[in-house]
């Protein structure tokens, strides 16, 4: 086969793509049918694709370019350590520099007592871990029976066996099924579920819900809690102020393990380097990835507490969990390199002074349009939840996601990237955007939610469910 390049006609990829190519969360038939966009470079918050598009990339890759692209240092900081040392594991009584380096690093940069650090190339493989940590934990403890892992309907945590059954998506778990031991409670998405209740006595209620899953499993099952600071990948809902605090009481109160996934909300995407220091939550184990090394790099870690860790590391016998590449030399090097540009540059501080509140007030702005029911942003993670009845927060008749995806390819066709879960339109750019690329964004997003709307009444869609 001849070399394939960037050089090739979109149409040549497209075709080898859709042969060859099995793509996550999608319908390759369908894709297929559409044709593949294919992406050939990237550069500060743009995208550019084979048919020369510079498209603006409001979701940061999937919520993870944090210090955007092209970054030169995170280039070199891999190509050196290759040369150094471009692959050693971390088992059998061996470490090296980077993992060392980075481990001391995050245990710097978490808060409390969250100090030892477990390696993974990805967020779903950190969960993973987690599961382990948390029920070897409680086998050595003496409380083996503690196994039942209580997470949230629509939380996200990955889509390995592990981390697709702590998530609470129904569509995950069709793929092929969910491992026992999970039990899930409701989310606090009062926009969709509140009914007439204030946010604040319904975040209450969510909350009280764990309460009463330990109860009729038995606190003497529970091993742990998991949770989003802010749910991503089920539409960014920002639970209301109520709802940490009362989780935070009753994990305290039976003596539950709390784990707070981070992958999303860890290096500055809420404002603080991490979501639990917006929501004032203290966890017991965290789990990071994607802004860890900006995707420049596949790398997680579960971040564990001392009680966790010196259980675990003072039994005689193995922990006996591991990934060839957990702590991978590379992957390690450019994860710290983007940890000192993201301290260096001040980001954390530029997302909270400069464009949080400059896009706070432009993404609010939009909740004038007659489409939008709801405005959410924490930080730089932002939602517009679509109705056609703001009053009554109705659904379309429409089926789910259908509307969502007409603004979505309106978004696309203006070249912004802004996802959709069904009718949530949901951002989360890359955490150097501008002001001016703020205002690009803004308009864009305006744009086409005025032609999708356009659209939607033309195709008599705009209809109450
Ligand atoms: C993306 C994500 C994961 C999974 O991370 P992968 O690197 O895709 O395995 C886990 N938890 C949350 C909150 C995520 O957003």
């Amino acid at each position: 086969m001849n070399k394939i390049t960037n050089h090739l006609p979109t149409a040549e990829l497209q075709a080898l793509d859709a042969a060859h190519h099995m793509h996550p969360f999608t319908s390759d038939g369908q894709l297929a049918k559409r044709g593949v966009r294919v992406i050939t470079g990237a550069n500060g918050v743009y995208l550019k694709d084979s048919e020369g598009n510079k498209i603006l990339d409001g979701m940061a890759g999937l919520w993870c370019v944090n210090v955007g692209y092209g970054r030169d240092e995170l280039a070199e900081a891999a190509a050196r350590q290759m040369r150094e040392l471009s692959y050693y594991n971390t088992f059998f009584m061996t470490t090296h520099v980077p993992a060392i380096a980075l481990a001391a690093k995050l245990a710097e940069l978490a808060p409390g007592d969250l100090n030892h650090v477990f390696f993974a190339s990805s967020g779903s493989e950190a969960n993973d871990t987690n599961i382990r940590l948390v029920r070897r934990y409680w086998d050595i403890k003496g409380q083996p029976e503690r196994r039942v892992i209580i997470a949230r309907r629509n939380g996200y945590h990955g889509s390995t066996m592990g981390g697709g059954s702590l998530g609470g998506m129904a569509y995950i778990h069709a793929a092929g099924g969910k491992i026992d031991g999970i039990e899930h409670i409701g989310q606090p998405h009062w926009w969709a579920e509140g009914e007439d209740m204030t946010p604040e006595a319904f975040g209450l209620m969510r909350a009280q819900e764990l309460e009463a899953k330990i109860l009729e499993l038995g606190a003497d099952k529970v091993a742990a809690f998991i949770g989003e600071p802010v749910q991503g990948a089920g539409g960014v809902i920002v639970p209301p102020a109520t709802y940490w605090p009362e989780i935070q009481r009753i994990c305290e109160k039976y003596g539950v393990l709390l784990i707070v996934d981070e992958v999303i909300t860890g290096f500055g995407r809420t404002g603080n380097m991490f979501g639990c220091q917006t929501f004032n939550i203290k966890p017991h184990i965290m789990t990071v990835a994607k802004g860890l090394s900006s995707g420049y790099q596949p790398i997680g870690a579960s971040i564990v507490c001392d009680e966790i860790a010196h259980v675990i590391g003072n039994d005689e016998d193995d922990f006996n969990h591991g990934y060839t590449y957990s702590g991978h030399p590379v992957a390690a090097a450019v994860a710290l390199e983007n940890l000192r540009i993201i301290e260096d540059d001040g980001i954390v501080d530029h997302v909270r002074n400069v464009a949080h509140p400059y896009l706070a007030e432009k993404w609010h702005a939009l909740a004038d349009h007659p489409m939008v029911g709801q405005t959410t942003l924490v930080g730089l993670m932002g939602s517009l939840q679509l109705t056609p009845n703001k009053e009554k927060r109705a659904k379309f008749a429409a089926k789910p996601g259908r509307i969502g995806y007409m603004v979505r390819e309106r978004c696309f066709a203006n070249n912004l990237i802004m996802r959709h879960v069904y009718e949530r339109m949901i951002i989360s750019p890359p955490l150097v955007i501008t002001p001016e690329e703020i205002d690009i964004l803004v308009a864009r997003a305006r744009l086409s939610l005025d032609e999708a709307y356009k659209q939607i009444r033309d195709e008599g869609l705009w209809q109450e469910a």
